[in-house]
C-alpha cells in the first residue's frame, strides 16, 4: 500500500511518502521505500474464478523472498543481476540450494576441472578459483 504525501514536487506530482509491506504491515519510509516492490497479479482468461481481475500489493523483499522460498521452481530473472549469473550451470539446482542453505551458489556443480578452467586471471583471479576449490573439493590442489 503506497501512501503519498500531500506536498508535491515539482510538477506538482505527488511524491512518495511511505510504503506499507501488505504481508507483514511494515512501514517503510525515505530510502527504505526501496526494499518494496510492487506485485500484479492479473487473471485475463475467462472462465476462472478471479476472471478479469487484476491483483496489485506491495511486498517487502524479506517476504517476498520468504514466499519466493516456497516455490517448486525458480522464478524468471530470479538474482539474474550480477555477472555470476552467467555461470549457472543449472539454476533450479542452485535454486534448490538455497532454499535449504541460504546460500546462493552459482558454481555449484562445478567439477574440479571446470573451476580451474574458468581461471582467466581478471575476473575469475586464482584467490577467486582456489576459494571455490576449497569450498567443494578441499582436498584437491589449488591453482
Ligand atoms: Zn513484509
Amino acid at each position: 500500500m503506497k501512501f503519498y504525501s500531500t506536498e508535491t514536487e515539482i510538477l506538482e506530482v505527488p511524491y512518495l511518502d511511505s510504503c506499507v509491506c501488505n504481508k507483514c504491515g511494515d512501514t517503510y519510509t525515505k530510502n527504505k521505500i526501496k526494499d518494496v516492490t510492487s506485485v500484479n497479479a492479473k487473471f485475463v482468461d475467462y472462465g476462472t474464478m478471479y476472471e478479469n481481475q487484476i491483483w496489485n500489493f506491495d511486498m517487502c523483499a524479506n517476504c517476498l523472498v520468504e514466499i519466493i522460498k516456497t516455490f517448486k521452481y525458480i522464478p524468471t530473472g530470479f538474482m539474474e543481476d550480477y555477472t555470476e549469473a552467467s555461470y549457472i550451470k543449472d539454476k533450479q539446482k542452485v535454486f534448490d540450494n538455497w532454499k535449504v542453505t541460504g546460500e546462493w551458489e552459482p558454481y555449484l556443480g562445478y567439477e574440479y576441472e571446470e573451476l580451474i578452467g574458468l581461471f582467466d586471471g581478471w575476473y575469475h583471479t586464482a584467490e577467486f578459483i582456489n576459494e571455490l576449490i576449497e569450498k567443494y573439493y578441499p582436498d584437491k590442489e589449488r591453482l
